[in-house]
């Protein structure tokens, strides 16, 4: 597992180098924006860890630019920042992950674990749902070709029951998959960000698309199935 550390600060960066390589990852440092969008768009890595300050090109440049170069390896962002605003712009460029400095060494190797399992594959793919289109990379969903607003959370749910619609979704599929995995919180957050959804991508639109299942979970139709629409 080749791993691109882009990082200015060289002792966090040597530390992380240290800390990786122990756990049999081979890791490339990039000291800088420049250097660093030239190594993730010459070089082939499983995944590139992209500071947000760095001189040269922001981490924010340099991840648009490495998507604008048809580069999908997978990105998982360092940011001081968690202003969740920060957290949309690089969605919205289409980061995988993020982690916020200071964060602990073992959580960033697991994040990075199962970065690289999801892989860059499926990146370009836009998922549709009826009239419900989500594209995973530009981070937009619209609905009849309405753009449609969505929180990153809001976002995470929706193409979840997106890559399973017609399928049924639990919640505890929802809090694995969209929420921190360390979070251990009560699962009607999962409720609350449905409702959420419903006023977004349904209401508006006279739609029906996400499904209670009583006891279960979730499912979302696509409407090919007529005759299935039985919302509580
Ligand atoms: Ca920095």
């Amino acid at each position: 597992m080749k791993v691109l550390l882009v990082e200015d600060e060289f002792r966090l960066a040597a530390t992380v180098r240290r800390g990786l390589q122990a756990e049999g990852f081979v890791v490339v440092i990039a000291g800088d924006g420049t250097e660093g969008l030239q190594q993730a768009t010459e070089g082939s890595f499983d995944a590139v860890i992209l500071d947000i300050m760095l001189p040269g090109l922001s981490g924010y440049e340099v991840l648009r630019r490495m998507r604008a170069k048809q580069v999908w390896t997978p990105v998982m962002m360092l940011t001081a920042k968690t202003d969740e605003q920060d957290q949309i712009d690089a969605f919205d460029l289409g980061a995988d992950d993020y982690l916020t400095k200071p964060f602990v060494f073992t959580v960033l190797v697991a994040r990075l674990r199962a970065l690289m399992r999801r892989g860059a594959c499926e990146r370009p793919v836009v998922l549709t749902a009826g009239s419900l289109s989500l594209d995973p990379v530009r981070r937009c969903v619209a609905r009849e070709g309405t753009p449609i607003e969505l929180t990153p959370r809001e976002f995470g749910v929706l193409e979840h029951l997106m890559r399973y619609r017609n399928t049924v979704v639990t919640k505890a599929d929802l809090l694995e998959h969209v929420w921190d995995p360390r979070y251990h919180g009560a699962d009607n957050v999962v409720e609350v960000y449905v409702g959420y959804l419903r006023r977004k991508i349904d209401m508006p639109f006279g739609t029906n698309a996400i499904q209670t299942i009583r006891g279960v979970g979730y499912l979302l139709d696509t409407g090919e199935y007529p005759g299935t629409r039985d919302e509580a």
